[in-house]
């Protein structure tokens, strides 16, 4: 029977999925997924994880709960650097640590350390470390890189052109058509900027995006956007020292800039020490550009459905009730 990898679908699951799942079955080994998240499996992270944890890692508890008696192994790698220029949130960092010591009765994690900075060949040689466990031979190990690093191409270029994180796993693992879903821009658009794991989950964004486009709104996030884009549109002096937040920032820095947007949203979690400076950032550099409107929306594992659609409800009014009074003043 094929060896059984469970992988949590959250953090890292909205960026390395396809890769991930790719090269577990091109070595013929069985991927299960926890699927979406619940109330459930919220609480269930909530109560074994540190209680100062933001929201994203406690429900990154809850997922490896609800995998952990299904499979054989886990995969909860040490994620540091993948772009040779900035690091992951330390939360990051210390993931496999916080769940080898804050949980019981787990199947052994593979928690092979990700850092590009070690050298050209660091990311293929984490690959081939993780292939090694299962006992693989080289060449197969490098034929299923091979694949996985195709198909993480796919997936980004599918999300260059306007798909979601999971409408883009939805084309490449479930035989979807890309063009269908590709959204086509009308009426308001809006920027919902934040790190993945929050903006795509359903559940702890409390529905965010969808609400949005249920009110005619189509919405973007930073994963649409070219990474050329995104360095170009840096204004700090230096660049900000976590990669998702770098991109979040740099999203905003070039929307503003190019006001191709009707309002920004940042999506943010409560106690996540980096978007404590993310958010103070976007929110001055917010007061250069009048004419995009900027609301930040906190989540936590309390957030409550009602309170986000006011709040919605009422920004998008705002930015509509704006936008018509600069068209009748073009008019005149
Ligand atoms: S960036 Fe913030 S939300 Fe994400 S894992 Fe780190 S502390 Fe948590």
């Amino acid at each position: 029977m094929a060896a059984r990898v469970g992988i949590p679908s959250s953090l890292f699951y909205y960026v390395h999925f396809p890769m991930w799942q790719t090269f577990f079955s091109e070595l013929g080994i069985e991927v299960v997924v926890s699927g979406q998240t619940t109330k459930n499996l919220l609480d269930a992270g909530v109560k074994e994880a540190l209680a100062d944890a933001c929201v994203p890692v406690k429900l990154f508890f809850g997922h490896v709960i609800s995998l952990k008696d299904k499979v054989d192994y886990l995969f909860v790698p040490r994620m540091v650097c993948l772009n040779r220029k900035t690091i992951y949130c330390p939360k990051f960092l210390g993931l496999p640590d916080m769940i080898r010591h804050g949980l019981s009765g787990l199947p052994p994690l593979i928690d092979v350390q990700m850092d590009n900075r070690e050298g050209f060949a660091a990311q293929w040689k984490a690959y081939l470390q993780i292939g090694s466990i299962f006992g693989l031979g080289r060449l197969k190990i490098l034929r299923a890189y091979i694949k996985a690093t195709g198909s993480a191409r796919r997936f980004k270029s599918l999300l260059l052109e306007g798909l979601s994180p999971p409408e883009a796993m939805d084309v490449l693992f479930k035989g979807g058509s890309a063009s269908p879903a590709v959204k086509k821009r009308s009426g308001l658009v809006f920027a919902v900027l934040g790190y993945p794991y929050e903006v795509h989950d359903p559940f702890i964004s409390v529905g965010l995006v969808n609400k949005l486009q249920k009110m005619g709104i189509t919405v973007i996030t930073m994963e649409n956007l070219s990474p050329g884009k995104l360095s170009r549109a840096n204004i700090l002096e230096k660049k900000m020292f976590w990669t998702f937040s770098d991109i979040a920032l740099n999203a905003a820095y070039h929307l503003f800039k190019a006001g191709t947007v009707d309002g920004i949203i940042h999506l943010t979690a409560f106690g996540c020490g980096p978007d404590s400076m993310v958010d103070k950032l976007m929110e001055i550099s917010s007061k250069d550009y009048p004419e995009t409107p900027f609301m930040s929306v906190t989540i936590d594992e309390h957030t409550g459905d009602a309170g986000i659609s006011t709040r919605l409800e009422a920004f998008v009014d705002m930015v509509k009730r704006k936008k018509e009074a600069r068209e009748r003043l073009c008019q005149r």
